[in-house]
Formats: structure tokens, sequence, C-alpha cells
């Protein structure tokens, strides 16, 4: 297998775990940015439990379609925008997580609960306006709330994440709904009170930082990419 139909692989694997693991049902995309290039490999519009290696799409950063065939997913914009602002960003994961969109609308922030979240030490900032990311203005507003940072809650909606490669990015994306779950679990067990939450210190979320390295993720990825390739469709 060439590196590109690995990264061929790897984006269609990329959106088959978001739904496999209850990121994504009928929407929800992931990307992977050609190394190099201001263009990236995303799926046609459909759900990405159903996204296949053979028929993706190669779009630039202004939103024009290099090759596929089929229609892209009308957020489209969200990957095209964050590659542009960011050329530290190889891969791109756009879903609609249900934990991640309960915190947003109970107004409460992503806290650090639990070990796998070290790697969101730096915040994850909220992108407030509600809707789909459907121009180019819009991707631009997002991509500048993400920053420099590792993802960004979207107020319900979803999420986005970005990372220095796709495999990378979709492990985030795991980890933060996983986050996400536990922290409202906290919340119901202590009544909603959030003052109760264990919330780890900087100090102590330091010390996981590295649940986002290459050794954490290549582990974690093995496991998803593995799950998600026997099973495609329809979680557990
Ligand atoms: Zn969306």
């Amino acid at each position: 297998m060439n590196a590109d139909q690995a990264l061929r692989r790897d984006v269609a694997l990329a959106n088959r775990i978001t739904e496999r693991f209850g990121l994504s049902g009928a929407f929800g995309h992931a990307s992977a940015r050609i190394p190099g290039t201001n263009s990236f490999l995303i799926p046609t519009r459909r759900s990405p439990g159903l996204a296949d290696e053979n028929t993706l799409l190669v779009i630039d950063t202004d939103g024009k379609v290099l090759s596929g065939d089929g229609e892209p997913n009308s957020e489209f914009w969200i990957h095209a925008r964050i590659y542009a602002a960011r050329p530290d960003v190889g891969g791109v994961v756009h879903a609609h997580p249900p934990a991640c969109i309960c915190l947003t609308q109970i107004g409460q922030p992503h806290r650090i609960v639990h070990n796998s979240a070290g790697g969101f030490l730096d915040g994850v900032p909220e992108f407030e306006r509600i809707g789909l990311i459907r121009s180019r203005e819009l991707g631009d507003l997002l991509a500048r709330r993400l920053g420099k940072g590792v993802a960004v809650l979207m107020r319900g909606h979803g999420i986005s994440t970005a990372l220095a490669d796709v495999r990378t990015a979709t492990v985030a994306a795991c980890y933060l709904e996983e986050s996400a779950d536990l922290q409202m679990r906290m919340l119901t067990a202590a009544g909603g009170d959030a003052s109760r939450l264990r919330v780890f210190t900087g100090e102590e979320a330091e010390r996981v930082r590295d649940q986002l390295g290459p050794r954490v993720v290549e582990r974690a990825w093995d496991y998803y990419a593995t799950a998600a390739a026997q099973r495609p469709l329809g979680g557990a």
C-alpha cells in the first residue's frame, strides 16, 4: 500500500470510527490534509459510517473540489478553513457527540475529570453560535474560535478536533466525548453541583498530557480502527 492509499484508508476508518463509537449517526465527517498541500481528503455526502476509501473527494481550502465524484458534505467548510488557518493541522474530525452537546447546553465548560482527557489541558473553547457551518465565513469564525487549540465545542451542535494527523484527531474526538460523558455523569451524581467535581488541577492534568501523544494514540487507534473495520455500522 503506498502513502496515498494508506492515507485514504485512514480517512475512511476515521469516519467509520466516529459512527461506530457513537460520536456520529447520519452526520459527521473526518478528513486528512494531503501532506504538503492546501487540499484534503474527505468522504462524499453520506453517513461517516458509510465512508469508502475509494470514493473520497479532494477539496482545497477555498472549497473547490479538485477530484472525486459526488457531492461534498455541506459542512466541508469546517475542514477547509481550519486547514487554511492552521498549517500545523493534518487531520480534522467533525462530529455530533451527545455528551459534548449536553455540556454546551447546560453552560458547563469542559473539565478534565479523567486521565484520557489530559491532552485537553490547554482548554476546549466553545463556539456559541448554533446552526450548521455551511459557508466560508462561518468556517473562518469557527477556526478563529478554535485558535491554536486541539478541539472546539460547538453549542447545540457538536465538536471539531484539529491535530497533526487524522489518527490523532480521531482519537481526540473519542476521548473528548468519553470525557464529556463522564463529566455529565459526575454532575448528575453530584446533584448538578459542579463545585463537587474533583476536577484535575493544572499540575495533575500536566502528568497525563501525553494521552494525545504518539505512543498512546497508536495504541488507541489500533483498537478503534480494528473495531470499526470489523463492525462498520451500528455500534456495540
Ligand atoms: Zn455538524
